[in-house]
């Protein structure tokens, strides 16, 4: 088992992570409110109109199951400037950590875990779809265009993000933490493959 997950760590890194992780599934914590903020006073512009955004997805319920089926969870993290997330490069590190996850997941589903589920950041109408006038597995129950890529994003399941990269040993803290006037303060992304 140990030597499957460090080939899993392994694999997320030559792809492009900044690090990965191995956590107990049990730590991740899910919360009802996280998820409702996806349609609540402020809701998502994106909410609605993709296969794996909210209400599509199967939500905390079902991440709840899926995790009691879980003993292990795989982490990944990719930090860049502040100053990235807030130019036109962000696109493409959400792209990446969407791949990123999706890859690993797909090589632990190919070790035995054959459930694995991987849950990225950003919805990925926005990011793969936006000149699609439509998610195509939503209106025409057609398969994603991007399954080889596209992960549902872990808001929908209200995942407690600062959480994960807690119990994964990382600082939690973003640069909408600290001074938004520095440009060059840390930030991250973060995904998850719930292995199963
Ligand atoms: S078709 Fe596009 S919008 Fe729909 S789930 Fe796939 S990537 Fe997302």
């Amino acid at each position: 088992m140990k030597q499957k997950l460090e080939r899993l760590l392994r694999e997320a890194k030559s792809l492009g992570a900044s690090d990965s992780a191995i956590i107990s599934s049990k730590a991740i914590l899910v919360k009802d409110d996280l998820a409702a903020l996806c349609n609540g006073s402020h809701p998502c512009p994106n909410y609605g109109l993709a296969a794996s955004c909210p209400p599509t997805v199967e939500g905390p319920v079902e991440f709840r199951k899926w995790q009691m089926q879980s003993d292990y969870s795989i982490t990944v993290k990719i930090e860049l400037p502040a100053s990235v997330m807030f130019s036109d490069s962000r696109k493409g590190v959400m792209q990446l950590l969407h791949e990123i996850v999706a890859a690993v997941e797909q090589k632990a589903i190919e070790m035995g875990f054959g459930k694995s589920q991987a849950f990225a950041g950003g919805s990925c109408k926005e990011l793969f779809c936006s000149d699609q006038e439509n998610c195509c597995v939503v209106t025409e129950n057609t398969p994603c265009r991007h399954m080889e890529s596209a992960r549902p994003s872990m808001s929908g399941f209200g995942i407690d993000v600062s959480r994960l990269m807690i119990s994964s040993g990382w600082s939690a803290l973003k640069a909408k933490d600290t001074a938004l006037s520095d440009k060059d303060a840390a930030s991250w992304v973060a995904g998850l493959i719930l292995l199963a």
